[in-house]
């Protein structure tokens, strides 16, 4: 078999393909699962919407990195426009644009799965050896502390004058140039990608991967996947050409991501008993700003190497948060740092010495905290999805406490100011002045939300009234259609999620290739 990669413009027929498994989306799950069935000697064909950009591509210029690697240009949002998202649209998906951090599962979520949701078989002890070969093939390593810019090191002196809980972040890198451009791709080809690790060994292997191809559809009969019907894009405009893929396959594994994974089932007419789009997570964050007298640089530099777990668990029906910085690039900047006018003309004037710290917030672990939900719009496979993300007092009680401990942080480094991240922000000068954050208005688009990290819409459970797929990835009303992704996760982490998505999709290649043995 002779792997290849094909993109948009050299796609200018209809045309039908055959083989073992198709898998839709070439991020961290579809990355690894497209590599592992590949190793296993399986004829594998991987559909990706995005382009194939490589580091030529990758200038360091944002205006275009947003609106060529992000979906919908960057400006995917909820509904009500309320949370921001930002989730990547490229061959290599998320893992081409992240900022490098890794974590394995926290032991206590795995737990929470098989305990709250039924998940079997899936522990610490199981996917070590998972994490460990990752590990190892990424370069997955402790970056440390004299290596952080100022950024990551006001968080850590922060941290330790008020003795809080602090700790050095791995990152997936090579020979890093410390550049700071992660969120734009890696112009160095240091961060290591799935984009530039596993896909490329998965088409040495024989891996077919189309980019610039959206799946819009799955056909099924009888319970099984007979074929997926795609669109070819073209890569200038985005737009579909009028042409069509076919791939008709004895297996189809989704790899999507959150959001999408589910759009896809849902326009497929799959809804999983009602349960597919339904507990979505999305880590809320909220950005916490300070100005420095000195210079922070907070746009070059590694941009995520300090972490605190120090208010994750703040007991029974409080929501927890993950302490981390942002790589504050200007445009990124600009819609973090809030704020109208001459006071925001003045922030992003005093950006070299601006700090932010960002509050992840756990959603999904708390009693009754089901999350959002994505929806369509309309009826067939153009209609675009809907977004909801319902934000409740669960939510403002933990964004309102954050923002006091990330500000008392700020001013322990020695900040000179610091701003919430209100539309009129709450502007603090002194330590005296966090109890102004209790008046400040907590409410959707008052109080600015962002989201780097969905999870959740395909739920993975132990029944299959409350789940999607099984506990071995396997959509319940079928036996040829799994779902490998950030999107199974049944509640968030607390912690970046790439290394468990990547971790839950090398174990789950195991159940994809014995299907496909399986399958008749
Ligand atoms: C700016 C930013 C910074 C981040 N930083 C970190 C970090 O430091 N550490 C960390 O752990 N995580 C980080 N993340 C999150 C992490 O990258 C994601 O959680 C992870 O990549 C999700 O993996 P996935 O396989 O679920 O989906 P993705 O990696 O998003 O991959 C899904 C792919 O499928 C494609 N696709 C979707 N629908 C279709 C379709 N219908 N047809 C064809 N293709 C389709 C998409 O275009 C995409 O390329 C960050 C994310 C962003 C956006
Ligand atoms: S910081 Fe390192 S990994 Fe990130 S873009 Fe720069 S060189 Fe690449």
């Amino acid at each position: 078999m002779t792997g290849r990669i094909w993109t948009g413009d050299e796609l200018t027929e209809d045309s039908t393909l055959t083989c073992d498994v198709c898998v839709v989306g070439s991020g961290a799950g579809g990355g690894v699962l497209g590599l592992e069935l590949a190793r296993r000697g399986l004829d594998v064909v991987m559909l990706e919407e995005g382009g194939y950009h490589t580091r030529r591509d990758f200038d360091l210029k944002e205006a275009k990195a947003y609106a060529t690697f992000y979906q919908e240009g960057g400006n995917r949002a909820t509904d009500d426009l309320s949370i921001g998202i930002y989730q990547g649209r490229t061959v290599g998906g998320g893992t081409a644009v992240n900022w490098c951090a890794c974590f394995r599962t926290p032991p206590e979520i795995l737990e929470h799965w098989r305990d709250a949701h039924g998940v079997k078989g899936l522990d610490s002890a199981t996917l070590a050896p998972h994490w460990d070969w990752l590990e190892e093939r990424l370069n997955i390593r402790d970056w440390p502390i004299e290596q952080a810019n100022r950024n990551n090191r006001i968080l850590w002196d922060g941290l330790g004058a008020l003795g809080y809980g602090r700790g050095t972040v791995k990152r997936n890198v090579r020979a890093c140039a410390s550049l700071g451009a992660c969120g734009l791709g890696c112009p160095t080809d240091a961060k290591q990608s799935t984009l530039v690790t596993l896909i490329p060994e998965a088409v040495e292997r024989g891996m077919r991967l189309y980019a610039n191809v959206s799946a819009r559809r799955l056909e099924t009969k009888g319970g099984r996947v007979t074929a997926v019907h795609g669109d070819i894009l073209d890569p200038r405009t985005n737009r579909p050409t009028g042409k069509k893929l076919t791939v008709k396959a004895k297996v189809t594994a989704v790899c999507g991501g959150a959001l999408n994974s589910p759009g896809l089932l849902l326009r497929s007419g799959l809804t999983g008993r009602g349960r597919v789009g339904k507990r979505l997570f999305l880590h809320p964050v909220v950005v916490s700003n300070a100005r420095f007298r000195e210079r922070v640089e907070a746009y070059s530099g590694a941009p995520l190497t300090v972490y605190s777990r120090q208010f994750i668990d703040r007991g029974q029906g409080r929501m927890g948060w993950l302490l981390e910085v942002p790589p504050l690039l200007p445009l990124l900047s600009a819609v973090a740092l809030n704020g109208f006018g001459a006071g925001h003309q003045d922030l992003m004037a005093g950006l070299p010495h601006a700090n932010a710290l960002i509050s992840i917030c756990l959603d999904g672990v708390q009693p009754g905290d089901e999350g959002g939900t994505v929806a369509l719009r309309g009826a067939g496979e153009y209609s675009r999805f809907k977004v909801d993300y319902p934000l409740g007092e669960l939510h403002w009680e933990a964004f309102r406490e954050a923002l006091k401990v990330a500000a008392r942080i700020q001013f322990a480094a020695g900040a000179e100011v610091v701003l919430s991240p209100h539309s009129k922000p709450v502007v603090m000068r002194s330590e005296q002045d966090i109890p102004l954050l209790d008046d400040a208005p907590y409410a959707p688009l008052e109080c600015s939300v962002l989201s780097a990290h969905q999870m959740g819409g395909c739920a993975m459970g132990g029944n299959p009234e409350t789940s999607v797929v099984d506990s071995t990835l396997r959509y319940w009303d079928s036996d040829n259609l799994f779902v490998v992704d950030g999107s199974v996760f049944p509640s968030a982490l607390g912690v970046n999620p790439m290394e468990s998505i990547l971790g839950v999709a090398h174990w789950g290649s195991q159940h994809v290739a014995a299907a496909v043995s399986g399958s008749g």
